[in-house]
């Protein structure tokens, strides 16, 4: 069977260093007709980086509903089109999984390139169990949070996290609280950036560490699974 043309590329970006893209992206960002971004602006700044020219259109989670339906007519239409969010994979804690839900239904194809995203680097350093690992994003603020830390307080695998600078000593202390003081946990900030830290131990000694050191930048934490 032909491989059918590419109709939407998804283009993973830099989670920090503006080197962090490979060729493909690069290359496919130069041929396609227009790009889809999460922030027209932070992606401006990238593109102009490696002086790409392209129409730019918004589309992130509060129009994602609404632009749906006239970008799958364009790409039915024979436009070729990326996406890219601010920051890693879209589609990974970001707008990306409605636009190829429905290209998937309009028979449009879809090609996914491999390139940065932030839990990958986060949970090999950790050197905790990365054979079977699940990955929840960012936990409920209010509504389901404790629901979902008494599930995954019995969750076996090991549990990637992402969180927030403010959020991350509440969440610590909640998983003291949930998994109880001597699970492993292993923090990652800032990663590929100049300020690059992982902090790895028991979550009372992690949990200390960032109360005594107030947590900055974007954080993504490991949890090791529930042991017999
Ligand atoms: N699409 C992205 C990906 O593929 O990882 C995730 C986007 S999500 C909106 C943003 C979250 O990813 C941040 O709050 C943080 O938890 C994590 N993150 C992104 N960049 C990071 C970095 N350089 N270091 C640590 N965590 C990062």
């Amino acid at each position: 069977m032909d491989k059918k043309v590419t109709s939407l590329y998804i283009v993973p970006t830099p989670i920090g260093n503006l080197s962090d893209i490979t060729l493909r992206s690069l290359e496919v960002l130069r041929s396609v007709d227009g790009i889809l971004a999460e922030d027209t602006r932070q992606s401006s700044l990238l593109l102009r980086h490696y002086q790409i020219q392209k129409p730019l259109q918004s589309f992130h989670s509060f129009n994602e509903h609404r632009a749906v339906n006239a970008i799958i007519e364009r790409l039915s239409k024979g436009e070729i089109l990326a996406l890219v969010s601010d920051a890693g994979t879209p589609g990974i804690s970001d707008p990306g999984f409605l636009l190829v839900r429905e290209c998937v239904k309009a028979g449009l194809a879809v090609e996914c390139l491999p390139g940065p995203t932030a839990f990958v680097p986060a949970l090999i350093k950790s050197g905790l169990p990365c054979d079977r690992f699940v990955f929840e994003g960012f936990l409920p603020h209010k509504k389901g949070r404790q629901t979902a830390l008494k599930r995954l307080a019995e969750e076996d695998r090991t549990i990637v996290l992402y969180e927030s600078p403010m959020r991350l000593v509440k969440t610590l202390d909640q998983l003291r609280e949930f998994f109880g003081p001597a699970r492993t946990v292993s923090v990652s900030r800032e990663l590929t950036k100049i300020y690059e830290e992982t902090v790895t131990g028991s979550v009372e000694e992690v949990l200390a560490h960032f109360t005594a050191h107030e947590p900055r930048g974007e954080i993504v934490i490991i949890i090791d699974g529930k042991k017999d």
